[in-house]
């Protein structure tokens, strides 16, 4: 089993969020990204952000360096 993870560190936000979340499976994955999204981000749970968030899954291990320093 890989384990996957979506790094907030790779997108431009207000807050500067450096949170990554991994897990070993999309369905966790999804829910605990879901759940950052609307409760930090204000982001509104629906089928759209869902399919976002999932598009944006890596395999592995969230990086020790920002990737948003490049
Ligand atoms: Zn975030």
């Amino acid at each position: 089993m890989t384990r996957k993870y979506i790094d907030c560190r790779e997108f431009p936000s207000e807050m500067n969020c450096t949170v990554a979340i991994s897990a070993d499976s999309d369905a966790e994955l999804l829910e605990a990204a879901v759940q950052h999204a609307v409760s930090v981000h204000r982001h509104s749970d629906s089928p759209e952000l869902r399919a976002q968030l999932s598009q944006l899954f890596h395999e592995g291990s969230p990086p020790v360096a920002s990737p948003r320093a490049a």
